[in-house]
């Protein structure tokens, strides 16, 4: 029997969710009865490192020692200010992974080291490497990555034995998917997907931002948080009212006069500034439909995940596309992470639910040769190879000629993207095949391109004539993290959670003096003094451990 424990977790841009299957039952672990954990990494005022909800709570008062939703820019070459420090995306989702890490650890008593984490169905091949290095460098092996759509389906899928068409509609705080899934037996199989990795609830945010500082123009940046927070506050109210009354008092002072906040807003003139972002969305669902050869009425359920799906204009927009209501039994914030964990029990050799998972490629791979474009002769016309929609895992092989006798190198582009034109594609790498035989001009030179269950792209070239693969080098538009530089990473995010033991600690010295300021009165006079004079040394960290350990034996005998 294979006791393996993988954890399906979700690691969304606002939130995220862990889920294990247990005894064949999925469960969402909780932490102190939270299912959810907030993606924000803190940095408190004495540089404890802070995940989820306290870091989420700090961000008002602290937005400079605070970050949140990370996975906008997973797969950027940025830097991350923290507290003076600069991080990758990836070491700071690396950081929300290791938390969750630990939840459920604490919760299964047991240490786990693999996870199947979940990605927008539209997220580019930067952006999963960076998810899976984010992983490695939390100390988890990414065993899949699969699409926050095809989660969702397999979440459905679990409770729902029947063939049918879905349309799996995503939309969380910072990212848009759309696919269309097809429920068959036992096999989930995406159709089509498309959506934008730069929309969601954020956005909504803002507009609500922009409305309030047309009125009221903060100065200082923990008046613009609280402005933040308002305005996330009033779009949640407005799910479940028609106005809402955005008030922060004392917001500031300016030139000495305090600043409040007193806006009124309307549901209706909510649903106007947000329209054209919800049309996009409903672009993305034709495209898709088309992508999987379907029209509207083809589809028997729509499923809404994400917690931007609460707003009502997105219900009310699909139902009249589509002339059906979204079904409303599969909860938007936790079915991708149970996806993840059906998924990973099926990878770790436990029976659950859908048994086959098919996914697939939401672009389309190519590289450039010269061709002809608008009749002219152009070197860098797109050569699809792996067209948008294949199912996954996807090998193809085309073939190139050289142009020039004894030509001894040529060089290959990958592009991602849709245009004839190679330029107006993303180039995602680039390399040189060199030392080519010495052979008259044609010489065949098959091109590989291999995309795994995850999305990953492998390339390689070899001479045909001479069936040797040549070494390629990877000139990858978007570097990557080496080997030694996540190791490096790794090391460096474990040193701060090493402080986390220090968090860990302060909690632990908290609950101790609460719990002997309550026990004070059962204690002889000479204990007393005892008592008050550790929980003076705990607070001052005098020999902090030693005192800690000293009053936890005094109690300990108070209480027998
Ligand atoms: P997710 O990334 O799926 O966790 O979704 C988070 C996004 O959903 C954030 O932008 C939230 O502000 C938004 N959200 C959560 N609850 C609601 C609600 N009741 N109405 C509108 N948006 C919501």
């Amino acid at each position: 029997m294979n006791n393996e424990i993988i954890l399906g977790i979700d690691l969304g841009t606002t939130n995220s969710e862990i889920a294990v299957v247990q005894d064949g039952k999925i469960i969402v672990i909780e932490e102190a009865g939270n299912k959810i954990v907030p993606s924000f990494v803190g940095m408190s005022d004495n540089n404890e490192i802070l995940v989820g909800t306290p870091a989420k709570n700090q961000y008002v008062l602290y937005p400079e020692r605070t970050i949140k939703s990370v996975k906008r820019h997973m797969g950027e070459e940025i830097k991350l200010e923290l507290a003076e420090q600069s991080y990758t995306p990836q070491e700071i989702s690396a950081m929300i992974l290791k938390r969750l890490k630990a939840i459920a650890e604490s919760y299964l008593n047991e240490p786990v080291n693999k996870a199947v984490i979940t990605v927008p169905a539209y997220f580019s091949d930067a952006q999963r490497q960076a998810t899976r290095e984010a992983g490695e460098i939390a100390g988890l092996e990414v065993v899949r990555m699969i699409n926050e759509p095809t989660a969702a389906a397999l979440s459905y899928e679990a409770n729902h034995k029947t063939n049918k068409k879905i349309l799996v509609y995503d939309l969380g705080g910072g990212t848009f998917d759309v696919s269309v899934v097809s429920l068959e037996e036992d096999v989930v199989e995406v159709l089509a997907s498309h959506g934008n990795n730069k929309l969601g609830g954020d956005d909504f945010d803002q507009k609500i931002i922009d409305y309030i500082i047309d009125h009221i123009k903060p100065q200082s940046s923990k008046a613009m948080a609280r402005i933040n927070r308002a305005a996330e506050t009033a779009k949640r109210a407005l799910s479940n009212q028609p106005f809402v009354t955005i008030e922060e008092e004392y917001l500031e002072q300016q030139n000495g006069t305090p600043i409040h906040l007193s806006l009124e807003l309307s549901r209706d003139d909510y649903e106007e500034m947000i329209a054209d972002y919800i049309d996009e969305t409903l672009e993305a669902v034709h495209i898709a439909l088309n992508g999987a050869n379907l029209v509207a009425s083809d589809i028997d359920e729509i499923l809404l995940v994400g917690g931007s799906t609460r707003t009502p204009l997105v219900s009310k927009r699909l139902e009249a596309e589509f002339k059906q209501q979204p079904r409303l039994e599969v909860d938007p914030d936790l079915c991708v992470a149970t996806g993840a964990a059906i998924q990973a029990a099926i990878i770790a050799g436990h029976k659950v639910a859908a048994s086959v998972l098919v996914d697939i490629t939401p672009y389309t791979y190519g590289t450039s040769a010269i061709g002809k474009l608008n009749g002219e002769l152009y070197p860098y016309m797109y050569v699809p190879i792996i067209q948008k929609n294949s199912s996954l895992p996807m090998m193809k092989t085309d073939v190139f000629y050289t142009m020039r006798d004894n030509q001894e190198a040529v060089e290959v582009r990958i592009f991602q993207g849709e245009d004839v034109d190679a330029l107006n594609n993303i180039q995602i790498g680039e390399f040189m095949v060199e030392g080519l035989s010495q052979v008259p001009q044609g010489n065949p030179i098959l091109l590989k391109l291999e995309l795994d269950l995850n999305g990953i792209l492998n390339v390689s070239a070899v001479e045909k004539n001479t069936n040797l693969e040549k070494s390629i080098i990877i000139d990858n538009a978007i570097s990557r993290f080496e080997a030694n530089e996540i190791a490096e990473a790794k090391k460096r995010i474990d040193t701060i959670f090493g402080d986390d033991d220090n968090h860990h600690t302060i909690v632990q010295s908290k609950a101790l003096i609460e719990k002997a300021e309550r026990m004070l009165d059962q204690a002889s006079s000479e204990d007393s003094e005892d008592i008050i004079n550790l929980i003076e040394a705990i607070k001052d960290k005098n020999d902090l451990k030693e005192s800690m350990d000293e009053l936890s034996d005094i109690l300990y005998y108070l209480e027998s």
